[in-house]
């Protein structure tokens, strides 16, 4: 373990954050109120082309929001797509509802439209119709955003759109995070930009934005004594988290740029060994920020070896990689709650591997990925 680690997706700093660190210092605004705050979500309501973004501490928090801004009490269910991570389901639970998870299909590797429809018709005749479907980029690549759309129509259920990973995404050049009844952004420490921990939630109106805050900032009436009609939450993001965000977006673009590149280098490594594909966008309707470059591997193909066998051989030379997310009705928290659809995403997590993606990676990074793949399947 002679060599620094690789990490599979750092924070990488654009060098401005200090800047509007400081500021909050100089005014003293080192609360979860203050300038960098407007000014954040100023910078993110012109990046995606929307006028009612509300920022917050986590990704989690803005997931959570949502389904209280969308009505999900007690008793209701929710659908959720399987294969994610854990936090796009955990508010379910928070709020009292029943999870129903859907499998996943196999071109974006999100929420299945058959499987999703089938959910609905079931939960409708049993007499509880669902009362919001949780749909996720998952690792950038948007989710068939026409087709889930549809069957939420048919029904006039509302989409939570988890973009957690994907900022910069888009679908026939509509950003990811507004496609939603309301959308959802994590700023957490892996993601394509980071606030240290952070999250956005975007709706689609300044009433709503303004409620997202109410209830974030602890819902206090309008009254000289505190005073509360409902119960809040401490979900505001800080001023210096807020900062940092600030710095963040300035780099973004280079970010998307540089991730996008990763990409293309596994795409470009792997494409003369059998057996192993990189996950890619299904056509050019859709643009992916790649967060993380993912690739499947099928033993059948490659003479035994699994993607086991080559996190271990990366895990050697110091490289991180992960398997995928594991699918929810896979979880021992989670398996007891409905499931409709096949064993595509249990196959996905099975096969599938998340390459070193950082927008970080130095050329000589690339080279000790390279070298290990490069032994391991010239074997
Ligand atoms: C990161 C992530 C979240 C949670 O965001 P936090 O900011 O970590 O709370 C939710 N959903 C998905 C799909 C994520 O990747």
């Amino acid at each position: 373990m002679h060599k620094d680690k690789i990490w599979l997706s750092s924070p990488h700093m654009g060098g401005g954050e200090q800047k509007y660190i400081q500021e909050a210092f100089d005014s003293n605004w080192i609360a979860p109120a203050g300038n960098n705050i407007n000014s954040f979500e100023q910078d993110l309501e012109t990046y995606l082309g929307s006028d009612n973004v509300a920022v917050l501490n986590s990704g989690t928090a803005a997931i959570h929001l949502g389904l209280i801004l969308l009505g999900v009490q007690s008793g209701d269910v929710v659908l959720c797509q399987s294969l994610t991570f854990s936090a796009s389901a955990s508010p379910i639970l928070y709020q009292g509802a029943t999870p129903i998870f859907i499998d996943s299909e196999t071109e974006t590797w999100n929420l299945c439209p058959i499987a999703l429809e089938e959910a609905i018709i079931n939960s409708i005749t049993k007499g509880k119709k669902p009362k919001a479907i949780i749909a996720v980029h998952l690792y950038g690549v948007p989710y068939k955003i026409d087709a889930i759309r549809a069957v939420a129509d048919k029904y006039s259920i509302p989409i939570l759109e988890d973009s957690a990973e994907a900022l910069g995404s888009s679908y026939m050049g509509k950003k990811c995070g507004t496609f939603g009844d309301i959308g959802i952004f994590s700023f957490n420490g892996s993601k394509i930009i980071t606030t240290s921990g952070g999250g956005a939630i975007v709706t689609h109106s300044k009433k709503i934005k303004d409620r997202a805050i109410f209830l974030s900032t602890q819902a206090r009436d309008a009254a000289p004594h505190y005073q509360h009609s409902e119960i809040g939450y401490n979900y505001r993001i800080s001023n210096i988290c807020a900062g940092i965000g600030r710095g963040q977006m300035e780099v973004l673009q280079d970010h998307i740029d540089l991730r996008r590149n990763m990409h293309a280098f596994y795409v470009d490594l792997f494409k003369d060994i059998e057996g192993v594909t990189v996950f890619s966008v299904p056509n050019t309707n859709y643009f992916s920020n790649y967060w993380l470059s993912t690739i499947l591997v099928y033993p059948m193909e490659t003479n035994g070896i699994s993607r086991e066998t080559l996190r271990l051989a990366l895990e050697a030379a110091n490289i991180e990689s992960r398997p995928l997310w594991k699918p929810m009705h896979l979880q021992p928290v989670f398996c007891s709650y409905s499931y409709y659809g096949s064993t595509i995403s249990e196959t996905l997590f099975n096969n599938g591997l998340c390459l070193p993606s950082g927008s970080n990676l130095s050329d000589g990074d690339r080279d000790r990925i390279k070298s290990v793949i490069v032994n391991l399947f010239r074997r």
